[in-house]
């Protein structure tokens, strides 16, 4: 039946978790609905870090990270597209969330190679903070998570978001009335209408890489209300995902390393050496929109190729001909086009051809699949959500994947568990405090 409560928070990933935790801090009665068994969302395989500038961790490393240095990066690799004034604010706090992080448990070191990223000392990243987070809003009582309620539809009244209708696990549907509501469900890397209708060259593209939940519901439900959005062209892809992993490009396109790609009929199609997402639509024409990621030993000896290998699911056999009959493809047609790829005959330009000639080989099946939404809401720095006009949307706010605006066509990695904390506590709290 129906209930009522201060804030609402739709979606519990990352920065669904944090909203509802800040706005519990901030004296809020809240609620949180998840619509999956489980919260976590993508942030749940988030694998590796986040991105900070200025912390201790440089300092005490005497590698420098500066907040200026964080914008230029994060607009560089966005070329000038996202809002600058967001992205500063992002940087501005990332030493907070930094501090914050650490003192919920979590253990960090800086990847001195690359000082942008901030890593877990060990273990997943994605599982610990989830984990952390959990710990946390368990500790307010006035803070409850709905399992298996899936928010549908948003409510407003005299221009007002007040609030949302929510299908439980019966199927019942009821409202939650609240005085403020904070949109925080992800990305759409599950949603392969949404992926093909604003990027139509990526259309039919798998999900292998997304958790369930992410199927853009709160894009939908915040557009019906009005809700502007911005660089939704620039969903990013991975050509190579396999369940759990994305293989890095490099073990096909490496100068002067042996690695192909092939289709369903053995065959190669494409150059492999492509951009990333130039490679895309190339596997997605082929048979069931998939290939086959051939390499061998001496690819195995890099550190994309062992990882490819141990966290792709790679199959290894000592020969080509057996590769290929363990992945279920025609042996002597995979084996005419490896050797004909190791004589430097290509129809595809590719210049730089390698050999795939050492023993034991390497194989798996892989599909293209979303990696990122890069596109999402248009807000401001109170995390408000804004319509075409540039307006607030009263009583809506937005925090992590479902924004848009801090990324453009390419993504400072890092920044994105960033976001879901920088902009999940601005949320939580403006929506707590929103009379
Ligand atoms: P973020 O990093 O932005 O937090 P995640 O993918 O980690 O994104 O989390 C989004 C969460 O929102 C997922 O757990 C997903 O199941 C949940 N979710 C998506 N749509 C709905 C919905 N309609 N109602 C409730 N929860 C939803």
């Amino acid at each position: 039946s129906d209930i009522e409560t201060d804030v609402l928070v739709i979606g519990g990933g990352g920065a669904g978790l944090v909203s509802a935790i800040t706005a519990a801090e901030n004296g809020a009665k809240v609620v949180l609905v998840e619509k999956m068994p489980m919260v976590g969302g993508n942030t749940m395989i988030s694998a590796t870090g986040f991105t900070a500038s200025d912390t201790a961790l440089h300092e005490e490393a005497g590698v420098p990270f500066t907040v200026e240095d964080h914008i230029n990066r994060t607009m560089d690799m966005g070329k000038d597209i996202p809002d600058e004034e967001l992205v500063r604010l992002l940087a501005e706090e990332s030493n907070a969330v930094y501090e914050w992080l650490t003192s919920l448990g979590l253990s960090y070191k800086l990847n001195e190679d690359e000082p942008w990223w901030i890593i877990p000392t060990e273990g997943h990243y994605g599982a610990q903070l989830v984990a952390a987070f959990q710990n946390e809003a368990a500790k307010h009582s006035d803070l409850e998570i709905r399992l298996n309620n899936k928010a549908t539809e948003l409510v407003v009244e005299d221009g007002n978001v007040v609030g949302a209708k929510v299908e439980d696990k019966d199927g019942n549907v009821y409202t939650i009335k609240a005085n403020a509501v904070v949109l925080a469900t992800g990305g759409f890397g599950n949603a392969p209408d949404l992926i093909g209708e604003y990027n139509p060259k990526f259309a039919g593209a798998h999900n292998v890489m997304s958790t369930a939940g992410p199927t853009g519901d709160g894009f939908r439900m915040a557009t019906a209300v009005g809700a502007a959005t911005r660089d939704m062209e620039y969903h990013q892809m991975r050509p190579l995902a396999t369940p759990g992993y994305w293989i890095r490009e490099s073990v096909i396109s490496q100068e002067g390393l042996g690695g192909v790609l092939v289709n369903k009929d053995g065959e190669r199609f494409a150059n492999e050496t492509l951009r990333p997402l130039d490679l895309v639509p190339e596997v997605l024409a082929q048979k069931d929109s998939v290939a086959y990621v051939i390499f061998d030993a001496d690819v195995y000896a890099t550190n994309n190729g062992k990882a490819a290998v141990e966290r792709g699911g790679m199959i290894e056999a000592d020969t080509i001909e057996e590769l290929a009959e363990k992945l279920g493809l025609d042996a002597e047609v995979v084996a005419a086009t490896v050797a004909a790829y190791n004589e430097g005959q290509d129809e595809f330009d590719r210049e730089t051809m390698g050999k795939v000639t050492t023993a034991p080989f390497y194989g798996v099946e892989v599909a293209p699949s979303s990696h990122y939404t890069m596109g999402g809401l248009v807000f401001n720095r109170n995390a408000e959500i804004l319509d075409e006009a540039g307006n607030p949307i009263l009583g809506l706010y937005g925090a992590g994947e479902i924004l848009g605006g801090l990324y453009g066509p390419g993504r400072l990695a890092g920044n994105n568990t960033l976001d879901d904390v920088v902009f999940g506590k601005i949320a939580g709290k403006n929506a707590a405090n929103l009379k």
